[in-house]
C-alpha cells in the first residue's frame, strides 16, 4: 500500500465527507427534514447507501444517519512520522466517499442544481438498467469503463472512446482535470453520446462517478437477486461485482492544484478510486500516480499507472480480465457494438434507402452449396459514388447461405440479425427488418471510403462468424437498381408470409421438445427460461427457433433441447421431464413450472423481462405494464418497484416477467382464463402489441376485448379501473375469482 495513497484518500474522504455535511445542512434549512430526496426512476432508494447500510433514505433528513455511518469509517489521515501500512483503513475511506458522494448527488434532485444539464444525464434509472443488463449478460457488453478527467488533445479523446466502442466497452464520464473533462472534449467533436452509443457522460465532478457504482450496486440486486441490508449482503454484493462484472476505472491527466506534488492527482480522485476498489474495479492511469500492485481485492492489480494512452485499452483489458471478441472486419470505419444504437441525423446523412422515401427490404436464404459462392459481393445497381448527395435510392439485401448442417427455419434466425450487423459500423445507421428497412449512409462514412459493397463485407464476416457451425459458404446480392428490386420485394414478401403461416401455426403441442435458456444464469444463478414455441423468453429476444438454431450451432451453449416427457397438466402447462429438469438448473430451488400459469408455479424471471404480467385483486384481471413506461400503475406500484419484486430466479405466484409477444399468444396464462384476464396496458405498449393482438382475439370470436383493456388514460387506480371495466363490461369481472 501507497503510503501517498493511503494520507491522499483518507485525506479526500475527510474532505468529501464535509462537502456532504455542508450541502446536507443547506437542503435541511432549504427544505427542511420531511423533503423528498429520491432519483427519478428506481426501485433502490439511493442504491449506494442501500447496498453499504441497508438504509431506505426516502427524506432528507435521513441522510443525517447516512452521513453519521460514513463518519465512523473515517480514520485519521496518517502522519508521515506514524505509519500503519493498512489497506482497511483506505478502503474504509471509499465507503465513507462513496456514501458521501451518494448524499451530494442525490440532493442535487431535491435542492439543484439540476444534474441533468447540457450533456451530462446525471442517474440511470432502472429501465435502462435493465435494458442493458440483457447486453452485459449476453457478452454483448463485455464489461465497463468509468473515466475521469481529460486527454491532452481532442483527437486523443476521439481516438480513446472509438477504441473502447469498438470493443463494446461501456463508457461511463464523470470527474474532469483542471477543469477539463473528456466528454467536454468529446461534444467539442460532435461525438453523439448517450446509452445508445455506450458513452454516458454523468456529470463534470467526480462525486457524479457515483453513478457508475450505483449502476454496479443495482446490477447485483437486480439480476444477482442479492438482498441488501446487513453487511453480509454487502460483502456479497462487492463478490458478485468482483466476479461477474468487469469494470474498471480510468484515471486521466494529471491535476496540478494537489497538496503534495508526487501524488499527481486530487485527493478526491484518490478517494473515489478506493471506493471502486472495494467493488473490485481496479485503476489505470496514463501519468505516473503510485501504483498498488500486490493482488487482493481486485482480481489483478489495483492500480496501475503511468500506461501509454495508446496502450490503456489493452492493459485495461488484461487488467481486469475482459473477454473481448474485436471484430476485423475490411471497412474504412470503425466497427464495433458501441456504434450499434448511433443514429445518422439528416444533417450528417449523405444517401439514404429505404424508410418512407423509397423500396427497400432485406431477405436470407438458404441454397444448395453449388449454387452459392463463398465471399461473393455483387452490387447490381449504382455504387454510392455515384450517387447524389442527400437523395434516396432503393436498397434491397439479398444474403445467400449454404451449409450442411443448415435448416430453412433458420433463414430468419439469421436474417434478423442483419440490422445489428450493420448497425455496428460507425456511421452507418439502419432500422426494421424484412420491407421495411431504413438505412442511412454519414456523410463522414461516405468520406472514409464506405461503399454499398461494405455492407456485404459485414454480412460476410459477421455471418460467417457467428454461425460458422452452420454456415459453410455466403453470398451477397445488393440492388440499388430500382426496377429490379420492385420485382424482388414482391417475391421477397412471399417469403415473408409463408414464413409467418409455417411458425405461427406451430405450436407447443406439435413439438415433443422445448428449449431451454440459461444465458441468465450468469447474473441471476438459478434462472432457467422454458421456451415453447408459443411461450418465447421473457426478454423477448429468443423463440423457440432462436434457441433450436442455437443448439445447432453450439451443442454446450445456453440453449439445451429438453424432452417434454409425460404431460402432468395441459392446462397449467405442466410436463414431468421440464419439472426435473428445471430442479436440477435451478439448483434446486424449484420443482415444479407451470408454463401457462402465473397464479400457481410461474415462470421464475431473472430481471431482463420485456413486460410484467401481474395481478389486480380489485378488477380480478391482470395488468401488463413494459419497462419503458415510467408512469404509475393501477396496483400502485411502478415498474422498476415491481421488478425488483420479480427478479432474480424466484417464483412470484401473481406476477410473472414475460416477452411481448407472448401477449398475443393462444397459450397467454391460458390456466387462469388468457387474454380475458387483461385488465390494464399502458398505452404505448397496447398500440405495439395491438395489431397481432386482434388478430387472436378475431380468431377466438372476442375482437371486442381489445377496446376494453384500459390504458393509463382511462385509469391509474384501481378504483377507477374497476369503474371504467364496468362502463365497458369487461369480461374479467364476470369470471371465476382469481384466487
Ligand atoms: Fe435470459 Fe431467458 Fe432471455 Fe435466455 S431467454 S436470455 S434466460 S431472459
Ligand atoms: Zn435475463
Amino acid at each position: 500500500m501507497s503510503k501517498i495513497i493511503a494520507k491522499a484518500a483518507i485525506r479526500g474522504a475527510h474532505a468529501m465527507v464535509k462537502q456532504a455535511e455542508e450541502n446536507l445542512n443547506k437542503a435541511i434549512e432549504q427544505k427542511g427534514k420531511d423533503a423528498l430526496v429520491q432519483y427519478p426512476n428506481t426501485a433502490y432508494y439511493l442504491p449506494i447507501i442501500l447496498l453499504t447500510l441497508g438504509q431506505k433514505v426516502e427524506k432528507v433528513g435521513d441522510l443525517e444517519d447516512s452521513l453519521k455511518e460514513a463518519k465512523k469509517l473515517l480514520a485519521d489521515i496518517p502522519s508521515d512520522e506514524l505509519w500503519l501500512p493498512y489497506l482497511g483503513d483506505t478502503l474504509n475511506a471509499g465507503i465513507a466517499t462513496l456514501i458521501s458522494e451518494e448524499i451530494i448527488e442525490s440532493l442535487k434532485y431535491t435542492v439543484g442544481p439540476d444534474p441533468v444539464q447540457g450533456i451530462w444525464l446525471g442517474f440511470t434509472g432502472d429501465n435502462i438498467l435493465r435494458m442493458q443488463g440483457i447486453k452485459l449478460v449476453d457478452g454483448r457488453m463485455p464489461g465497463f469503463a468509468a473515466i475521469a478527467g481529460c486527454t491532452h488533445t481532442n483527437e486523443e479523446a476521439v481516438r480513446l472512446v472509438r477504441g473502447l466502442q469498438e470493443r463494446s466497452i461501456l463508457v461511463f464520464m464523470a470527474g474532469h482535470t483542471n477543469g477539463r473533462a473528456i466528454a467536454e472534449q468529446l461534444a467539442e467533436e460532435g461525438i453523439e453520446m448517450n446509452w445508445d452509443t455506450f458513452l454516458v457522460p454523468y456529470g463534470k465532478e467526480i462525486t457524479a462517478a457515483i453513478h457508475a457504482l450505483n449502476f454496479a450496486a443495482r446490477s447485483a440486486m437486480t439480476f444477482g437477486g442479492i438482498e441488501p441490508g446487513n453487511l453480509k449482503a454487502a460483502r456479497e454484493i462487492l463478490l458478485y461485482n468482483k466476479n461477474r462484472v468487469y469494470a474498471f476505472v480510468m484515471a486521466l491527466g494529471a491535476d496540478t492544484d494537489v497538496p503534495d506534488k508526487e501524488q499527481l492527482i486530487t485527493d478526491e480522485k484518490y478517494a473515489t478510486a478506493a471506493g471502486a476498489i472495494n467493488f473490485g474495479f481496479p485503476v489505470i492511469s496514463d501519468v505516473n500516480i503510485p501504483q498498488i500492485l500486490p493482488t487482493g481485492i481486485c482480481t489483478y492489480e489495483h492500480v496501475i499507472s503511468g500506461i501509454k494512452l495508446d496502450e490503456i485499452i489493452s492493459r485495461a483489458i488484461e487488467l481486469r480480465g475482459l473477454t473481448i471478441k474485436l471484430e476485423k472486419i475490411p471497412i474504412p470505419v470503425p466497427y464495433g457494438a458501441g456504434f450499434e444504437g448511433e443514429r445518422v441525423r439528416k444533417e450528417n446523412m449523405y444517401v439514404q434507402f429505404g424508410g418512407k422515401y423509397t423500396d427497400g427490404f432485406e431477405l436470407l436464404r438458404m441454397k444448395p452449396m453449388n449454387e452459392v459462392e463463398d465471399g461473393k459481393i455483387e452490387v447490381i445497381g449504382p455504387e454510392v459514388d455515384e450517387m447524389k448527395e442527400g437523395e434516396a435510392y432503393p436498397l434491397g439485401i439479398v444474403v445467400e447461405v449454404a451449409g450442411r448442417d443448415f435448416q430453412e427455419d433458420f433463414e430468419s434466425v439469421l436474417e434478423r440479425r442483419i440490422h445489428e450487423f450493420i448497425s455496428c459500423a460507425n456511421g452507418i445507421f439502419h432500422m426494421g427488418q424484412r420491407s421495411i428497412i431504413w438505412v442511412r449512409i454519414s456523410k463522414d462514412a461516405y468520406n472514409k471510403g464506405f461503399k454499398i459493397k461494405d455492407f456485404g463485407e459485414i454480412l460476410l464476416a459477421r455471418m460467417h462468424d457467428e454461425f460458422s457451425r452452420i454456415v459453410d459458404r455466403v453470398q451477397v446480392k445488393i440492388y440499388t437498381d430500382e426496377a429490379k428490386l420492385k420485382k424482388l420485394v414482391e417475391e421477397a414478401k412471399v417469403v415473408y408470409s409463408h414464413r409467418d403461416d409455417k411458425i405461427g401455426n406451430m405450436t407447443d403441442e406439435d413439438v415433443d421438445i422445448f428449449y431451454s435458456c440459461t444465458l441468465c444464469q450468469s447474473y441471476a444463478p438459478d434462472h432457467v427460461c422454458i421456451v415453447t414455441p408459443q411461450r418465447l423468453g421473457l426478454c423477448g429476444a429468443y423463440t423457440w427457433l432462436d434457441c433450436k438454431a442455437s443448439y445447432q450451432i453450439n451443442k454446450h451453449g445456453p440453449n439445451e433441447p429438453v424432452e417434454k416427457g409425460e404431460c402432468i397438466d395441459p392446462v397449467k402447462g405442466q410436463w414431468k421431464n421440464i419439472n426435473n429438469y428445471i430442479e436440477v438448473k435451478s439448483n434446486g430451488n424449484l420443482k415444479v413450472f407451470n408454463a401457462y400459469s402465473i397464479m400457481e408455479d410461474p415462470m421464475t424471471s431473472c430481471g431482463c423481462f420485456e413486460c410484467i404480467a401481474a395481478i389486480v385483486p380489485e378488477a380480478n384481471g391482470i395488468m401488463i405494464v413494459d419497462r419503458d413506461f415510467t408512469g404509475m400503475t393501477p396496483i400502485g406500484i411502478k415498474f422498476s418497484t415491481l421488478a425488483g419484486q420479480v427478479g432474480g430466479g424466484m417464483q412470484t405466484p401473481g406476477f410473472t416477467g414475460i416477452g411481448k409477444l407472448y401477449i398475443s399468444s393462444p397459450k397467454f396464462i391460458s390456466a387462469e382464463g388468457g387474454q380475458n384476464r387483461i385488465v390494464w396496458m399502458p398505452k404505448q405498449l397496447k398500440e405495439e402489441v395491438g395489431e397481432r393482438l386482434k388478430v387472436l382475439l378475431e380468431k377466438m370470436g372476442n375482437a371486442d376485448l381489445f377496446d376494453k383493456i384500459a390504458t393509463e388514460e382511462n385509469a391509474e387506480d384501481p378504483e377507477k379501473l374497476v369503474e371504467y371495466l364496468q362502463e365497458v363490461g369487461h369480461p374479467a369481472l364476470e369470471m371465476d375469482p382469481l384466487f
